[in-house]
């Protein structure tokens, strides 16, 4: 039987083999594409669920909804093979006002450093090779030395992400003997790190001392024995205890470990290495700070604070941080090439204050100046309300995000959009579900029946992108 492409199939027993329909020129395109393989299962796929379709369909289901044309499958084959080509990252917009979005990535790269890592990912780089000797090189050499410049350390180490940092300190420093650690202290972040857990998976024991709100100087002296291997410190990133609560300054704790002899740790978490940012957000501690209190070996993650990509950075005395260097899970967190070429690049912008201020998106958010905030939130506002949609100025607050400064609120004027009353109606849910349906992908959020756009998380070169997906979907 001869079928025009166009006739409806209205039984499975009338669909078209799957030769025939891979024979159709409407494929040709997408055969070069994506490939036979590729392609013969997208449609092998459309003709299967075409299929299903038709044997489910019931008598009361009129067959004009339910029936099927060659163009139908080829169509459907095509949607696929689109949706299967297509990563599944892709770039948002950022409204949020969350600077460290754990969801959306943590910190952006500054642009340097994310060239740095392309480069480094397309060609032959010097990561292991030196280049005045022709020979081997040291793979982190380069980011260590500036790491023990810009903190002031006798040496420094990286690895794949902080836990990777906790887990090799403990390992190296507290196998199978007590690590002192305050109850206070005694974290969950982000769901899965979690330090009695890490302690454990180190071999070291944890002795838990203290009170959740409370932990004496005594508790310490009182814990430390002859199975003592270290105390450890954590930086109570993501929650705050108010009320009644007292814990040991780390100077008082660098005082005690070294007159027993013990190295103090210190999980910084988010490890910041900005005085300025350090001046706006007080409650987390500078590297350096911390470092000349008397920490011996410090870490943090290298996508919170820093602003750089995912890495693991651990600094301090040199005895420890080489005995780090010779445990056999070194090997097991290592950075990639890419990691360590941005981190690099992202560290050179350190070396200059005032240009990493205006480099790395993470400090130039942090402390974006008000009134440049202001001006960009009223023309915004503005170009709104000249399409007719309703939008105002709002105060609000930004927040740091990723457990990083949990008490801290910026102030921060928001784009604060009340869609029930824009030319094409919408609701606040409606609306952050549209913006978040087609690309250029935005996520925002609601409150008070109005969508609250927070341009400090907005790069300026994305506003204008925003006003006309907005306009778009609203005017
Ligand atoms: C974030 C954080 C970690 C985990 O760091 P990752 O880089 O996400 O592995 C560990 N400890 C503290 C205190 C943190 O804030």
């Amino acid at each position: 039987m001869i079928m025009s492409k166009s006739m409806k199939i209205n039984t499975p027993r009338d669909l078209p083999p799957v030769d025939e329909v891979m024979r159709d020129e409407k494929l040709a395109d997408a055969l070069q594409r994506h490939g036979h393989a590729m392609v013969l299962r997208a449609v092998r796929n459309a003709l299967d669920e075409a299929r299903e379709t038709l044997l489910m369909k019931s008598d009361a289901v009129t067959t004009s909804t339910l029936s099927y044309s060659v163009d139908d499958l080829i169509r459907k084959a095509l949607d696929k093979l689109e949706l299967w080509s297509t990563p599944l990252i892709q770039h948002v917009i950022n409204a949020t006002g969350a600077i460290l979005h754990s969801n959306l990535g943590r910190a952006p790269l500054a642009s340097v450093a994310a060239e740095a890592a392309y480069n480094a990912g397309r060609r032959y780089t010097t990561l292991e090779y030196n280049l005045e000797e022709g020979a081997r090189g040291e793979r982190t050499a380069a980011v260590e030395i500036l790491l023990q410049r810009l903190a002031s350390v006798e040496s420094a180490l990286v690895v794949n992400n902080n836990a990777a940092a906790v887990l090799l300190i403990l390992a190296t420093l507290a196998r199978g003997r007590e690590v002192v650690v305050s109850r206070g202290e005694l974290v969950e972040i982000g769901g899965s790190f979690r330090i009695p857990e890490i302690m454990e998976e180190s071999g070291a024991m944890l002795r838990e001392i203290g009170t959740t709100n409370k932990t004496h100087p005594d508790d310490y002296l009182r814990a430390i024995g002859d199975e003592t291997a270290a105390i450890l410190k954590v930086n109570r990133s993501n929650f705050r205890i108010e009320g009644f609560t007292e814990d040991v300054a780390l100077d008082k704790l660098a005082t005690i470990a070294h007159q027993h002899g013990l190295p103090l740790i210190y999980d910084l978490g988010s490890g910041c290495l900005s005085r300025e940012l350090h001046g706006l957000i007080r409650e987390e501690p500078l590297v350096l700070d911390a470092m000349a209190t008397g920490a011996d070996v410090i870490c943090f993650s290298g996508d919170k604070l820093l602003g750089g990509p995912q890495s693991g950075i651990i600094v301090g005395r040199r005895r420890y941080i080489e005995a780090m260097r010779r445990h056999p899970l070194l090997r097991a967190f290592r950075c990639d090439k890419m990691t360590l070429a941005a981190l690099e690049a992202t560290l050179l912008l350190y070396l200059n204050p005032s240009r990493a201020h205006k480099e790395i998106p993470l400090l130039a958010m942090a402390l974006a100046d008000k009134d440049v905030l202001e001006k960009r939130v009223s023309s915004f506002v503005n170009a709104l309300n000249e399409a007719d949609v309703p939008a105002s100025m709002y105060s609000e607050s930004s927040i740091v995000g990723c457990g990083s400064a949990p008490g801290c609120k910026l102030a921060t004027p928001v784009v604060a959009i009340d869609p029930s009353c824009a030319p094409r109606r919408s609701t606040p849910d409606e609306l952050l579900r549209q913006l978040r349906e087609e690309k250029p992908f935005v996520i925002a959020r609601a409150g008070n029946g109005r969508v609250m756009l927070d341009l400090r998380t907005v790069f300026p070169e994305e506003e204008d992108t925003l006003l006309q997906r907005l306009l778009h979907i609203l005017a």
